[in-house]
């Protein structure tokens, strides 16, 4: 793995880093010396690791307002004390300037303080002897960032395949009634704020029960795949299915109106209905759905509660009028005799 380092710095500082942070295979570097555009780059291009000249106007300010950033906190930073007044301070016989100088940078975000040594052209052995020391102790904290960097991605990756695993359905591998607890509220804020219609389906298999007793539930099991596949497949690409719960589905239509939502809701209707689905080379079996259509209104809450409860109320409906067709309810004030009843076959 290569690791990503921006150096916060000028083109001098740079000079004194230690020759091993150039071997590409390893290490990746930036050099910025701008505090904006330095952000800028770490918003769009997070690294591994920042090296801080201390020296440079706006590190300490880099470093706290990095760990404010709640997404970007994970990246490892030195700084990397050179300035003079600073280092005069330094005495061979009192550690405390150097202890107390520590714990300031520290709590203002930095996770390393590394005091820098001269680097003049001619070096005595003795002054050779802590440039090379204090490059090995830059590597050996490189080497502590890496492992963060490492355990921080590690992380990261279980927490995505965990995340998929939680909102994913096993059997149809659509998106889960837990998925959609979260999607609903972010499409209505995103509806509400852009001033664009959401629509919603919420459609349930008919008569699955029969389907079971009569084959068994593993045949059950394959039709509520085949049906999902034939859902996902019939829908635009602005359209999320989920499945709510055993053979009932949701599907969210963004940029959609009532009377649009309608359309698909029909059109749903119509490919489960026209043509069986073929379980094996001896069975087919024909089924219907029974779908509700609703859209978002203003006084809908900002969680869906409402706009679902609508959608279900006119899977009820359709249910009740004969199964095999879609109602949808315009208003929301509009309760159960102002449904309407959209296409029966
Ligand atoms: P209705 O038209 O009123 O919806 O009748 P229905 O038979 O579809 O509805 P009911 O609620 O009586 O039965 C639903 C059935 O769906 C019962 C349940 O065992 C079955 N079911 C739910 N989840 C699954 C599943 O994952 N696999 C299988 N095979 N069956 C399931
Ligand atoms: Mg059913
Ligand atoms: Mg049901």
């Amino acid at each position: 793995m290569s690791i990503s380092i921006l150096v916060f710095g000028s083109d001098h500082f740079l000079a004194t880093l230690p020759d091993q942070i150039y071997n590409a295979t390893v290490f990746s570097v930036e050099v910025i010396a701008d505090l904006h555009q330095a952000i800028a780059h770490i918003q769009i291009m997070p690294p591994d690791i920042i090296l801080m000249q201390a020296s440079l106007d706006g590190s300490i300010q880099l470093c706290s307002w990095l760990k404010e950033q709640i997404k970007l906190s994970w990246i490892y930073c030195i700084l990397l004390e050179d300035r003079p007044h600073q280092l005069a301070n330094k005495s061979k016989y009192d550690c405390s300037w150097e202890f107390e100088m520590t714990s300031t940078i520290l709590r203002q975000g930095a996770d390393a303080y590394i005091l820098c040594v001269e680097t003049l052209q001619a070096k005595s052995p003795q002054q050779e002897k802590s440039l090379q020391g204090w490059h090995h102790l830059l590597l050996a904290h490189l080497t502590v960032g890496l492992r963060k960097v490492q355990k921080y991605r590690d992380l990261m990756h279980s927490n995505d395949r965990l995340s998929a695993i939680a909102l994913a359905d096993p059997l149809t591998k659509l998106n889960n009634r837990r998925a959609l607890e979260l999607d609903l509220p972010k499409q209505i804020q995103k509806a509400r704020t852009h001033g664009t219609a959401l629509s919603l389906i919420m459609l349930d298999v008919d008569h699955f029960k029969i389907v079971n007793d009569t084959y068994g539930h593993l045949v059950g099991d394959r039709l509520l795949q085949l049906l999902s596949n034939r859902i996902r497949h019939n829908l635009r690409f602005q359209d999320t299915p989920f499945r709510y719960g055993g053979e009932e589905f949701v599907i969210l239509l963004s940029h959609t109106n009532y009377n649009e939502a309608l359309v698909v809701a029909r059109r749903l209707n119509r490919i489960v209905s026209d043509q069986p689905f073929t379980i094996n080379s001896q069975l087919a079996v024909n089924i219907t759905i029974s779908l509700g259509s609703a859209s978002l209104q203003l006084e809908d809450d900002n969680k869906g509660i409402s706009l679902l409860n609508r959608a279900d109320q006119c899977l009820l409906q359709a249910k009740a009028t004969g199964r095999n067709c879609v109602v949808g309810m315009q208003n929301s004030w509009s309760r159960t005799p102002h449904l309407q009843t959209v296409s029966s076959l």
